[in-house]
């Protein structure tokens, strides 16, 4: 066959030479009717993925394209992991398209949360990224709540323009894309999705009327995700899958949390209070003296505390402290990728200790 193939998975050209380059297809496999690569037949068969050669240049230089279009751009973002999956680098690739920002999975939120407050957040965080949006949204890609709202606002943005659909790795982005196609077109799980990062390879072009197009555009993959240095199966244990229920501990001066052996919360004065907790379900929490802390790290982590599990702790980076003194307003200490913890304003001190790339932060509670 002379014409070029593509994956009906995820976008990616077919090719029969290398086993271990993007778009493999066994010669044999050509003559069926739907051609998929083998990355995205064994993420369908087997919920398995492979690593491809794509380094984080050309998935880059891809996306970079962008800035030679006119069109409007849909920033996707985990509202669970905001820090983590925003991308600092990508308005600088997309030129001076409009952007509008989409928060996904927001059917994992406690009912309680004040979504007007979490836009608000997401707007301010953008701006202090240096990044001007022209409207924040929030979505479930999985319940399909707000996306009529999305769908009328691209429309009016986009003026008749393309759209390209841009994300880092696991926000949702072909989930999102799916979403859409399906409603429109009743195609079910048109775009391969899954629970682990990098899955979606290519551009791919959908059809928004007869001038202009939705593309999907690869997932960059973003160091400061703390998926990245997680097993597949710690990235099950710190993957919500319903909607998260608050957990309550009264803590005192001089204790500690961990959370699995993941991240460290050191209380170091203040009042007792409530810290309340909003990680996934299956995710386990402890509680030390402080004076006891280093020691049952050192001895426990990969075990009791876990993940990073005993066979993935090695790769897991040293944690570093940074220091937190909060007083007056509830307050949200978040730790990306995993959740936040909501303080009453009652004057305390924290140390927190994270991997040096997944920095913690503080916003104003969204609860
Ligand atoms: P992509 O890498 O950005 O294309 O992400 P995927 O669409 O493959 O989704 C990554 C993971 O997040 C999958 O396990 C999805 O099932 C899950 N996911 C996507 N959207 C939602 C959502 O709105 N709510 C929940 N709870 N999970 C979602």
């Amino acid at each position: 066959r002379e014409e070029k193939l593509t994956c009906q998975g995820c976008g990616v050209t077919i090719q029969t030479e290398d086993k271990e380059k993007p778009g493999f297809v066994p010669q044999s496999a050509l003559e069926n009717e739907e051609i998929i690569c083998q990355r995205c037949f064994r993420l369908k068969h087997y919920n398995e993925v492979q690593d491809v050669g794509y380094s984080d240049g050309d998935f880059l230089k891809m996306i970079s394209q962008i800035a030679d279009t006119k069109s409007l751009v849909v920033k996707i973002v985990d509202v669970f992991d905001f820090n983590g999956s925003f991308i600092k680098s990508l308005h600088r690739l997309t030129g001076n398209n409009p952007i509008i920002l989409v928060g996904n999975k927001i059917d994992l939120l406690p009912k309680s949360t004040n979504l007007n407050r979490l836009k608000q957040w997401m707007k301010k965080s953008a701006k202090d990224y240096g990044l001007t949006v022209k409207d924040v949204f929030l979505v479930s890609s999985k319940t399909g709540k707000g996306f009529d709202e999305v769908k009328a606002n691209m429309n009016a943005y986009r003026q008749g323009k393309d759209v390209y659909v841009v994300g880092c790795t696991n926000v949702g982005k072909s989930t999102f894309i799916n979403y859409l196609i399906n409603e429109s077109t009743g195609t079910k799980e048109a775009i391969t999705t899954s629970y682990f990062p990098g899955t979606t390879l290519g551009f791919i072009d959908i059809p928004l009327d007869n001038h202009a197009s939705l593309y999907d555009t690869p997932g960059v993959i973003n160091r400061q995700q703390l998926t990245h240095y997680l097993s597949k199966q710690d990235i099950k244990t710190i993957t919500p899958t319903k909607e998260i229920k608050p957990r309550v501990y009264q803590i005192n001066d001089k204790q500690t949390l961990f959370v699995g052996g993941l991240i460290r919360i050191d209380f170091i004065k203040g009042e007792r209070q409530p810290f309340v907790l909003h990680f996934a379900n299956a995710l386990d929490i402890h509680r030390t003296k402080l004076e006891k802390a280093d020691q049952l790290y050192v001895d426990h982590l990969g075990g009791m505390l876990q993940p990073p599990s005993e066979s993935s702790k090695a790769e897991y980076p040293p944690l570093q402290e940074r220091t937190f003194k909060i007083s007056g307003e509830k307050t949200d200490i978040v730790l990306p990728g995993l959740g936040w913890i909501t303080l009453s304003g009652e004057p305390v001190t924290i140390t927190v200790s994270s991997p040096s790339d997944v920095p913690v932060s503080v916003r104003p509670a969204i609860i």
